[in-house]
């Protein structure tokens, strides 16, 4: 038989490979289209992620000054985002918390009304639940265990739960470390090795035990067909034939991420483009497109409702502590301190402890000079009484085994904007800026609820210092930016994730999330991409036009 002439090099280009990105390959293959997905970030494994947080050039990704890790840090004026980049996108420096919102989420934001999303979207939950392996924790470490009866001294102790993660642990009473044939996949999968306890998936799991994308869609994706493209960065996508809403298909260009000097722009063309860079990524590069004129039908919606999960880090350090607080795994657990206001333990790995070096005495107080003040005169008075243990909190080493942190997350809404502007500092070229009214970076509930952690604990309760100094809440849940709506004066995507403006174009990733959702978003990402998919017919019956 004679090999088929295609006319296009792909059928769907995907660009990223986080969440919505390695459902969108799974899915597409699975339906029968020649698929490739194009990432900006390198393919890890076990056994070269780094140990610890000191390796900084295994562990940020920063390529131009050579740094090749995989958690990226941004500034901006409203928020620090942090985000993942590499082959199985966030799903590597992700906790593996996966959450399902309550449902009031489906009745707020531009998506309100637009499907039936309280009877639609339990199935898909369902479906990323079970490709994720989600199942509940059932490993409790020290610093779940301390927030627990922390939670009790404050009257909330009956809302402390154990988190629902996505992690190839042991059976009960049983040590971890065990190697198992494909236990989620029929056989179709990888061999997986049961979770240690080590503390270490913010760092990347070095045991195999966290359920990366790698391991599950992305794996079965690249297994039955899809092409994955690594180090790659997408700078333009452009319709072919100048046919401006893209029904003849699209070329997309990529260039190596991972080199300093320029290499020559990489060209594919496909019949369509699913976006799937993250909120910031995708954002970042429709903005570009819409400016350097390659899709100019791009919605004017763009960059608005960006929303981070109204999130604030604090915590405590105890080194009295005579248990190793980094063990268990990095969220554990988590209590409602009240309606709105959620807070889990989260911890780094033993010998991880870079992250003490943001890490200053809780201070309270509104934002602003006065706040710098007062965090001063706690930073010397503690000095004066206690010189001895104030000088150990600040010492960065020992900071992973002797910290719990406290992720607070509010449902409440509240949200800024992203604009493609050159910024006072640099006018040679246009970046993200935010814009809106400020994030709160002080919730006083949270605090207060730190001050009775650290007094149950023995310890003294931490703040971030930018959240401090810069009054910049850091935040690893950006989403939105392209939000599901009606129309393109409300958002960018229809309730199936098409693109307005044009045609066989989907955004799949935490942009296209329209609510706060006031818990870790990756499973509702995976959802709604798990959703998104399932109106994309199998290639016999697909309709390009
Ligand atoms: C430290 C940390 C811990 C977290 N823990 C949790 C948790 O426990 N639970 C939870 O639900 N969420 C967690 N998150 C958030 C979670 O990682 C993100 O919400 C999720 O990964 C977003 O999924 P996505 O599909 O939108 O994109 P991502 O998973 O971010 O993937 C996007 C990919 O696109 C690539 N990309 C971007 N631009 C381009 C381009 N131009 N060309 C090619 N490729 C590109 C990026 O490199 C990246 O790999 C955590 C995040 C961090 C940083
Ligand atoms: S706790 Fe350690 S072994 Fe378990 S999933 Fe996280 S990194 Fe892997």
């Amino acid at each position: 038989m004679q090999p088929q002439a295609y006319k296009f090099d792909f059928d769907f280009i995907v660009i990223g490979s986080g969440f919505g990105g390695s459902v969108s390959a799974h899915r597409l293959t699975e339906k029968g289209y020649r698929v490739a997905v194009i990432e900006m970030g390198r393919r890890w494994r076990p056994e070269t992620l780094p140990r610890t947080s000191w390796s900084l050039h295994r562990w940020l990704w920063r390529p131009k000054l050579g740094l090749r890790g995989f958690f990226s840090m941004r500034l901006f004026r409203h928020a620090t985002i942090f985000h993942g980049c590499a082959v199985g996108g966030g799903s590597i420096t992700y906790a593996s918390t996966l959450l399902t919102p309550p449902d009031g989420v489906w009745n707020s934001g531009s998506w309100a009304g637009l499907a039936n999303w309280k009877s639609e979207m339990p199935q898909h939950y369902e479906t990323a639940s079970r490709m994720l392996g989600v199942s509940e924790n059932t490993i409790l470490g020290p610093a779940d265990h301390l927030l627990q009866r922390a939670a009790e001294a404050a009257g909330c102790g009956h809302t402390f739960y154990r988190t629902r993660i996505g992690i190839f642990q042991p059976v009960r009473g049983e040590p971890g470390g065990k190697t198992f044939p494909d236990p989620f996949f029929g056989g179709d999968g990888l061999p997986r090795t049961t979770c240690i306890a080590c503390g270490g998936c913010i760092m990347g799991c070095r045991y195999g035990a966290k359920n990366t994308l790698d391991l599950n869609y992305l794996y079965l994706a690249e297994k039955h067909g899809a092409r994955v493209l690594p180090e790659s960065k997408v700078t333009d996508v452009r319709p072919l034939n100048a046919v401006g809403d893209g029904s003849d298909g699209y070329e997309v260009l990529a260039v190596k991420s991972t080199t300093w000097f320029p290499r020559p722009r990489r060209r594919f063309t496909c019949r369509g483009v699913v976006f799937a860079a993250s909120s910031l990524g995708t954002m970042e590069l429709l903005f570009h497109l819409r400016e350097n004129g390659s899709l100019p039908a791009i919605s004017a919606s763009l960059g608005q409702h960006v929303r981070t999960n109204s999130e604030s880090l604090i915590g405590a350090r105890i080194p009295v502590c005579r248990k190793d607080l980094s063990q268990g795994v990095a969220i554990g657990s988590g209590i409602y301190i009240d309606q709105h206001t959620h807070i889990e333990a989260v911890r780094y790995p033993k010998g991880s402890d870079t992250m003490g070096l943001l890490a200053t005495i809780l201070t309270d107080g509104r934002p602003g000079a006065r706040r710098i003040i007062l965090w001063l005169k706690n930073v010397v008075g503690s000095l004066f009484r206690r010189p001895f243990t104030t000088l150990r909190l600040f010492r960065p080493w020992g900071w992973a085994q002797e910290t719990v942190i406290l992720l607070c997350m509010q449902a409440l809404d509240g949200e800024i904007e992203m604009r493609w502007q050159r910024p006072w500092f640099w006018p040679l070229r246009k970046f993200l800026v935010s814009r809106g009214g400020k994030v709160p970076t002080y919730i006083p509930q949270a605090n207060e609820f730190a001050k009775k952690f650290a007094a149950v604990a023995g310890g003294t309760a931490m703040s971030m210092l930018p959240e401090i100094l810069f009054d910049v809440p850091g935040t690893a849940h950006c989403i939105g930016g392209c939000v599901i709506a009606d129309s393109s004066s409300q958002g960018v995507v229809d309730c199936q994730h098409r693109v307005f403006g044009y045609k066989n174009m989907y955004i799949c990733d935490g942009s296209v999330v329209a609510a706060n959702l006031g818990v870790n978003p990756s499973l509702t990402i995976t959802a709604l991409a798990e959703r998104a998919m399932s109106f994309i017919p199998p290639v016999a019956g697909a309709s390009w036009g």
